[in-house]
């Protein structure tokens, strides 16, 4: 199995990216973000907690998404590996990760991080925000969503560096190129299926 991280803050292309290196390397992909905007549209109680967090910009409570992803993996018996994005956003995330895969006989191999410059991420993320439909796209609480990144999320960059995991990518070049530069990375490990 190759299972890796797709980090970076909100709008740094997480999303887009994964998308494409899913389908590409035959990995499956799981967005947290995604998962939870599932929850939120089909009215769950685990939808309904959520949403309380998300349309202030704040994280989810651990438990609630780690719980979440648990039963994801658990359900993807035979796949390739995986493809994390937005997710571990917490350095208890990111520590219950490593569990849940060492339980399966597994690892995180790499750690790919999106560097954008704060000023085109919020650009983005209000342009996004005009055709999303997103509640979360706009510009207060964009501006908590990236507070909460620096103040919870940043020390997970720390964490995987520590465990020699992490590789920075400049994501502030068109999708392709980006994907370019992802995918050199990701060569070193697998390639395309
Ligand atoms: P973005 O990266 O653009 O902020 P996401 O779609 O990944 O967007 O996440 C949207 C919201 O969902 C976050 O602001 C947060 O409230 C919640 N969320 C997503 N993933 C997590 C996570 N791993 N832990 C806690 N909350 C999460």
């Amino acid at each position: 199995m190759f299972n890796l991280v797709l980090f970076g803050p909100p709008g740094s292309g997480k999303g887009t990216q994964s998308i494409t290196i899913a389908s590409t390397y035959h990995l499956q992909h799981i967005s947290t973000g995604d998962l939870l905007r599932d929850e939120v549209e089909r009215q769950t109680a685990l939808g309904v907690e959520a949403k309380k967090y998300m349309d202030q910009g704040l994280l989810v409570p651990d438990e609630v998404v780690i719980g979440m992803i648990s039963s994801k993996i658990d359900e993807s018996q035979d796949a390739r590996g995986f493809i994390f994005d937005g997710f571990p956003r917490t350095k208890a995330q990111a520590e219950a990760l490593d569990k849940l895969l060492e339980f399966k006989n597994t690892k995180i191999d790499l750690v790919l991080a999106l560097d954008v410059p704060e000023a085109e991420l919020i650009k983005r993320l209000v342009g996004r925000g005009a055709s999303s439909g997103r509640s979360d796209d706009n510009e207060e609480v964009i501006t908590k969503r990236i507070k909460e990144y620096h103040s919870k999320t940043e020390p997970v960059a720390n964490y995987y560096d520590a465990h020699d995991k992490l590789e920075r990518v400049k994501g502030d070049h068109s999708i392709e190129d980006t994907f370019k530069l992802l995918a050199r990375h990701i060569e070193k490990y697998l390639l395309p299926a």
